[in-house]
């Protein structure tokens, strides 16, 4: 009997491996011959894990916000935009701070308004009477449109003029319900995105309580359509690293994290980082202290996003962060490279995030495949989606034409978006297990029809893709 179960286990690795063989080569030879357009549809199709870097403001598509700011009449919210310059006064104020004056098209609720002289209230317009030109220059306000914005249009126009925008608990709750839509629809069942409690409003400006915006998010993820995307939806809580408060900020949301693990699952840093004022060894004494006191949080932690060498990888490693955020210059640090090769930590590669934002110049300068072909865990990820009007497919695309992708190892990165996520145990458990079984069927289904089998798949694309790829969808 014990022979008879050996010998079908060996029958069982030996089937395996040739239909990994097979699957592996028949890609081989799509890539070979496949249009942008139908390796676009396979890549679309095929099973994904999680997008386990993903800021939920910067995840929604200008048009997604549009239609959003419509629906949130309904709740008392209305959205103005500023559509000319009146020469009020050097600088237009709103309730989060200042905002340069000169600055078109950043939006204000309807309270702020009231608060602005009459002066400057001639310079907004409601958004949903924007005509047809300027509601097309408000869209691609909040996204990287032109070849000549980067970096600093990035960081500097687009969140000041989302700041009004990213105060409505229930628009943030129904966005990211839009965007688990929208992974679920190119095979993706996890999604680890950045969202907090603190600063949210009502339409008469005056503040949300806490918890209220914390049962507000369960509730709206619980609903059937949100339940119907089969993403499964976890937060982080970002802080913004080069406050001069950023330590009490801390403070606050790794307790907050800790105390509320059934949507929590970590804390992560953000924010410009060659802004030295939020250099990670900053935080080292509170992290230790806060280890102290509480449980169960999980860091991922944005390092070596920049242009120059230095040991922040290394840093974050000893603030305690067990994934890395972009980890780009990794390279510069060869003892932390070969410490993370084959190691438990895993760095988010964010492509399309990094070219758009001139981190490199080209893929050519990319250290991806450095990374991945040198055994250090990664995943893609798609970072701020909304602002470069793309999803995770271009990802893989952009991954799969750059550097020339072997079917095992996009199997793998999809493993990992998984394996690393922050979910306990027997929910990882669950969703790997059902990801190697979506990607049984879809192997066995690309090897008996090749692409003809996903033919019938329209992917819903956006404008980077039909810009850099010349494939436009819906
Ligand atoms: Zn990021």
């Amino acid at each position: 009997m014990k022979k008879v179960f050996l010998l079908f286990l060996l029958w069982v690795n030996l089937v395996s491996q040739v239909s990994a063989k097979s699957i592996d080569a028949e890609f081989e030879a799509f890539k070979k011959t496949a249009s942008a357009q139908d390796m676009y549809t396979f890549l679309y199709a095929m099973p994904k894990g999680g997008d386990l870097h993903n800021h939920s403001t910067g995840s929604n598509r200008s048009e997604w916000w549009y239609s959003e700011i419509l629906n949130q009449q309904k709740n008392g919210y209305i959205y103005y935009t500023k559509i000319k310059i009146n020469n009020c006064k050097g600088y237009g104020t709103n309730e989060f701070g200042r905002t340069p004056y000169l600055m078109l098209f950043v939006n204000i609720q309807e309270f702020e308004l009231k608060k602005l002289s009459s002066c400057e209230q001639s310079e907004y317009k409601r958004i949903q009477d924007l005509d047809t030109q300027q509601k097309q220059a408000w869209l691609n306000s909040i996204r990287l449109d032109k070849s000549t914005e980067g970096r600093d249009e990035f960081f500097q126009t687009h969140w000041a003029r989302i700041n009004s925008l990213m105060a409505n608990p229930y628009m943030q709750a129904n966005l990211i319900v839009k965007n688990m839509q929208a992974f679920g629809a190119e095979g993706l069942s996890y999604l680890e995105t950045d969202a907090g409690v603190r600063g949210f409003v009502h339409p008469d400006g005056s503040p949300f309580e806490k918890e209220n915006v914390y049962q507000l998010y369960l509730t709206r993820f619980a609903q059937k359509d949100a339940l119907a995307t089969g993403v499964t939806v976890k937060l982080q809580y970002s802080l913004l690293r080069f406050l001069p408060n950023a330590e009490d900020s801390l403070k606050w949301m790794y307790e907050f994290v800790a105390t509320h693990p059934e949507l929590y699952v970590g804390v992560d840093m953000v924010g410009r980082e060659d802004n030295e004022k939020g250099h990670p060894l900053r935080f080292l004494s509170t992290l230790r202290q806060l280890r102290h006191q509480h449980h169960s949080v999980n860091l991922s932690i944005h390092a070596g996003e920049s242009d120059e060498p230095n040991q922040h990888i290394r840093d974050t490693l000893l603030l305690g962060a067990t994934r890395i955020g972009h980890g780009l210059n990794l390279t510069g640090d060869p003892d932390t490279l070969l410490l993370m090769r084959y190691n438990q930590y895993l760095i988010e590669i964010n492509l399309i995030s990094n070219l758009l934002l001139e981190y490199v110049d080209d893929y050519s300068q990319h250290p991806f495949p450095e990374y991945l072909r040198l055994g250090i865990p990664v995943a893609l990820s798609t970072d701020d989606r909304g602002m470069w009007d793309s999803n995770m497919t271009d990802e893989y695309f952009t991954a799969v034409t750059h550097f020339n992708l072997s079917w095992s190892e996009l199997v793998k990165l999809g493993a990992n978006s998984l394996s690393y996520s922050f979910l306990d145990g027997k929910k990882k458990q669950q969703l790997l297990d059902d990801y190697y079984h979506r990607v049984a069927t879809f192997e066995a289904k690309f090897t008996q029809q090749n692409i003809q089998g996903f033919k019938h798949i329209k992917p819903e694309s956006y404008s980077f893709a039909c810009k850099r790829f010349k494939v436009c969808g819906n």
